[in-house]
């Protein structure tokens, strides 16, 4: 069995195994073309009428039209186009056609693309207009009311993708004939096949597009559904394949094997029934309320398919949730459009009006009605792994008290960044240049940590801490005097290695100092180091934070080795040192097929791990070539260069999900003078996934 835990049901599925046979068998045995009148065509022939008439009886097409094609988006083409050409010939015959394409604000975005895409096309200037969802994602049946009689077409899923939300077809069938509206009606039925009953002949739709892929068939098979009467205008032309509906020799292996699923489905022994899938939902959600405090659920439960939990949880981005819980293996999706540093907001959940943090926050957890207990029993298991995880790296708030942190903490919001010196042995800190998107994750930080913030200062005057001040309460002393920089007026004075006397600060055995730069000295840079006595030599000084890194000002009072960190850092440089400009060259990438070799070669080489803490406390598979790693996330690499760059220099494997962070690593170190760093490339992705014992 895989280590993996599959729990992203509504993007795609695996295959039912007799649907695997189904489709070999077209390949092999029976691989005739259907419109072959000889043997081995009858064959196939037959394998197709049976996926067929199963089709028409389980989704009640009567006397319609059902189709077999590519999947939804084709599906959701052809019903377009159908629907558009028929308001063509309507209104080319002098009858009264509606000005609107009316669709739910939460469709799938095939279906406004769609729309928009013909419309253009076909030259109809009709108007796009989404008709808005309430905040359980239902449509505004009112704003239907009102729209009906204008609308030309109507679009409405069956289940929404994101959510699970299920619409209330029968009363937007209710508002349709009440008002007599005389539009089309297309229902994307892709989430709602083998988990709502559809029937679909005594209901008022016109269109009902299907998809293979979201329910146990492969990828590129699926159904169109044509009420009797409905318009119809062909998408594909050709050899008259469907009935002349459908173009094209038919897709065999996948009609066989969706037609295999829908025979499970039609028998009803091979798929959970709702109570069964209800309670695995009431599972999932128990172990995430339990895991991740203060989870909120974005989907109403009594009207979503039981099989999608959509949620968000406070504090934590998309990327960090999905990060966690790629690293235990289980396979979840962002609810909304994930960017390597901020998370798009989800449209769906948008159009449900909820808070821009839930919306860009979320994650959907889905499964299919194969699930069995036992893994769901393990996804719980690894939902607390997360948490755990989670709680460990002060993330979200922890009931016991975190392990303290020491040393350097940078944490980067698009292109800038915040640094915290922690000093665990004292439970104090300092923050320099805390920005306010940093401000809840340094809050919470140091609440978990419990530790006291001697200062917060920053690199520029008067750069605003009032936010930060007031979410640390009793962690800062707010009345403490202070300078518009942040400078706290009790600091006491240091001698710097030109001479300066400048400001300086105690935390634990280390001391920070304030100097002026910048051409009117109205720039801030601090010395992080060692004392002698009264001095701060050079030498001693092991990192410099300021706002332009290569500072003259900071030459005269650090070393070679001092390692400068930026406030400001859009190359995702983290740190640099003074003589580091002279950049290393040389190829950084390490392919994994040829680390045995390397490591066998390279005995000393040390494995870094770059993920995030609880990505690395969520792992519970070796690191690559099954040897040990380190963790040392990025927003830790500045602490740990200068240990690296000392004496004999092992080779350094910088290592992640994907690569794009190790790369970052590999080339940070080579610039500072370490020229046998790599990243593996393709980071742990493309490394093979171990199997369980
Ligand atoms: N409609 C919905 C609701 C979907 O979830 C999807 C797939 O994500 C589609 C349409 C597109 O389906 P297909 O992948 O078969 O083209």
């Amino acid at each position: 069995m895989s280590t993996e835990i599959y729990l992203d049901g509504n993007a795609t599925s695996a295959v039912l195994p007799a649907a695997i046979d189904a489709a070999i068998d077209t390949m092999g045995g029976r691989f005739g073309n259907p419109s072959s009148t000889h043997a081995a065509g009858l064959k196939a022939k037959a394998v197709l009428d049976e996926a067929r008439a199963c089709a028409l009886r389980l989704l009640g097409v009567g006397e319609g039209r059902l189709m077999f094609n590519s999947g939804a988006t084709e599906g959701i083409q052809t019903a377009v186009l159908s629907a558009l050409i028929g308001l063509r010939e309507r209104r080319s015959r002098g009858e009264a056609v509606g000005s609107l394409l009316l669709y739910g604000a939460t469709e799938h975005k095939a279906v406004p693309e769609s729309l928009a895409h013909w419309n253009r096309l076909l030259g109809l200037e009709l108007t796009l207009q989404a008709l808005p969802v309430d905040g359980d994602g239902a449509h505004d049946l009112d704003m239907l009311r009102q729209l009906a009689a204008q609308a030309a077409l109507v679009c409405t899923m069956a289940a929404n993708n994101e959510t699970g939300v299920v619409t209330d077809l029968a009363a937007i069938e209710g508002v349709l004939i009440e008002t007599n509206s005389a539009a089309y009606w297309m229902v994307d039925c892709v989430q709602a096949l083998g988990k709502l009953d559809l029937q679909l002949s005594s209901t008022r739709i016109d269109y009902a597009p299907f998809s293979g892929h979201k329910l146990y068939a492969p990828k590129g098979v699926g159904m169109l559904y044509v009420r009797k009467g409905a318009p119809f205008t062909p998408l594909i032309m050709g050899g008259g394949q469907e009935s002349g509906q459908r173009s094209g020799t038919e897709n065999m292996a996948g009609i066989a094997a969706l037609g295999t699923v829908l025979a499970a489905l039609e028998r009803g022994d091979t798929f959970r029934s709702q109570g069964e899938l209800c309670a695995f939902r009431a599972r999932l959600a128990d172990s995430l309320r339990a895991a991740l405090p203060g989870v909120v659920f974005n989907n109403p439960f009594d009207k979503s398919l039981p099989t999608t939990l959509n949620f968000s949880v406070p504090g934590l981005s998309s990327r960090e949730l999905m990060d966690v819980f790629d690293a235990a293996q289980v396979r979840v999706s962002a609810g909304s459009a994930c960017s390597s540093s901020k998370a798009a907001p989800s449209y769906v959940l948008d159009a449900m009006r909820l808070p821009l943090w839930r919306s860009a926050g979320a994650i959907r957890m889905s499964f299919g009605p194969l699930a069995d207990d036992a893994t769901i029993a393990a996804a719980c298991a690894r939902i607390e792994r997360c948490g755990a995880a989670l709680r460990a790296s002060c993330l979200i708030p922890s009931e016991r008290t975190a392990v303290p942190h020491d040393g350097l903490l940078q944490l980067g919001v698009e292109g800038a960044c915040s640094w915290m010196v922690l000093d665990a042995a004292s439970r104090s800190c300092i923050v320099i240049d805390p920005l306010p998107d940093a401000a809840a994750r340094i809050e919470s930080y140091v609440r978990c940590q419990n530790y006291q913030v001697l200062a917060i200062v920053s690199t520029l005057p008067n750069a605003g801490r009032g936010m930060l001040i007031d979410a640390l309460g009793r962690h800062f002393d707010r009345h403490a005097e202070a300078d518009e920089y942040g400078w706290p007026a009790a600091a006491k004075s240091v001698t710097l290695e030109n001479g300066a006397t400048v400001g300086a600060l105690q935390i634990g055995k280390q001391t920070l100092a304030s100097l002026g730069c910048g051409a009117g000295d109205e720039l801030r840079a601090y010395l992080l180091g060692t004392t002698d006595g009264e001095r701060l030599p050079a030498a001693s000084v092991r990192f410099a934070f300021s706002a332009r890194p290569a500072q003259q000002a900071l030459r005269a009072v650090s070393a070679d080795q001092t390692l400068l960190c930026p406030t400001r850092d859009e190359r995702n440089q983290f740190c640099t040192s003074m003589s580091s400009e002279a950049a290393a060259e040389g190829d950084a990438h390490l392919d994994s097929a040829a680390l045995d070799a390397f490591l066998q070669a390279h005995p000393d080489a040390v494995l870094i791990d770059v993920r995030e803490p609880y990505e690395f406390a969520a792992t519970f598979t070796p690191g690559p070539a099954g040897r040990v790693a380190q963790s040392v996330p990025l927003n830790r690499l500045a602490e740990h260069a200068a240990e690296w760059l000392r004496g004999n220099q092992s080779p350094l494997i910088f290592f992640c999900r994907s690569g794009n962070r190790s790369v970052k690593a590999a080339q940070l170190l080579r610039r500072l003078g370490h020229p046998q760093s790599y990243s593996l490339t393709g980071g742990l992705a493309l490394a093979p996934l171990p199997l369980a014992a």
